[in-house]
């Protein structure tokens, strides 16, 4: 332990010089993130030790993803493959074995215990065609205890592939905790001052039941759990007719969804366009959710704006 301590010491001291920084990287242990959200994740816990890339980027839906022959090459070339799992990526599976890749595939919501996915037909995921992967509902990350899961699954994992790095990867996970600590009173805090008829809002693709579940709020989404299932004429008129009976303040528009429907919903209701949640994807640097910390702080800051006035 006191030798491995002793090497972790050293190679951060000699990673100073830029010759040596460049040596570092080229050994860096190379991790693929399924998804933008996850990707972060592992940049915080890897630092860096691991050099990060994600397949769906930002402002992109994992749901309807379709893997590129580059992609293929990304899995071959990574060490580590770190996926959502439940039934998120319904495309994995035969890209990985289409890459050949010899590299663990790591599922970051083990141990979390599901959610079934809510509506009726709309459970499709990928253009539309509904492939069997059970009917859990995949956006466990909305919930910043469950975060803690996959920051502990994802330390593992590096760990795992990276004994060397085992230390560090353990520090800089307690210490991204303990950040989700504060963001997680946080949101609890902020909707405690909402008013208790408020804590109801209407989303477009079912991605928020799991912060709903954490926090007390409740999430009526137009779509299922996948943003590219079209809602039927019905489902439209369910909305309309629940958001008059139950004078629902706002409707949210989301990164990953397209905006008409809501905004048709809204203009037929009279209730206004809350703002825009973030749900599958982070934004790029410039956005208002580059990373996860801030896409949970984002949507709670704009639930209560919308909410409370
Ligand atoms: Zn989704």
């Amino acid at each position: 332990m006191q030798k491995l301590l002793a090497a972790a010491v050293f190679a951060t001291l000699t990673a100073l010089t830029p010759a040596k920084a460049q040596e570092r990287s080229a050994e860096k242990l190379k991790v693929l993130a399924t998804f933008s959200i996850i990707a972060d994740l592992v940049r915080n816990v890897g630092g860096d030790r691991v050099e990060v890339s994600a397949l769906v980027g930002a402002d992109a839906d994992g749901h309807a993803y379709s893997p590129s022959p580059a992609d293929a090459k990304k899995v071959a070339e990574a060490r580590v493959v770190i996926a959502n799992g439940l039934g998120f990526e319904g495309w994995m599976t035969r890209l990985v074995k289409s890459s050949g890749s010899k590299a663990p595939v790591v599922v970051a919501t083990k141990g979390i215990k599901p959610l079934k996915a809510r509506g009726g037909h709309s459970h499709g995921h990928g253009h539309g065609h509904s492939h069997d992967h059970g009917q859990n509902d995949p956006h466990a990350w909305q919930s910043v205890p469950n975060v803690k899961v996959y920051v502990a699954n994802i330390r593992d994992a590096l760990a795992a592939a990276d004994p060397a790095g085992k230390s560090v990867y353990e520090k800089n996970a307690s210490a991204y905790i303990a950040s989700l600590d504060t963001l997680d009173r946080e949101v609890r805090d902020a909707v405690e001052r909402l008013p208790k008829q408020a804590r109801r809002v209407i989303t477009n693709h079912d991605a928020f039941a799991y912060f709903g579940a954490a926090y007390g709020l409740e999430f009526i989404s137009a779509h299922g759990v996948s943003p590219d299932a079209q809602p039927s004429a019905k489902d439209v008129a369910r909305i309309v007719s629940q958001i008059r009976k139950q004078k629902i303040p706002a409707v949210f528009l989301e990164n990953v969804s397209d905006d008409r429907l809501m905004k048709r919903i809204a203009a037929e209701t009279g209730a206004k366009i809350g703002g825009k949640l973030y749900s599958d994807a982070l934004t790029g640097e410039k956005g208002d959710a580059p990373t996860y910390i801030d896409l949970i702080r984002h949507n709670i800051r704009t639930l209560s704006a919308a909410l409370t006035s």
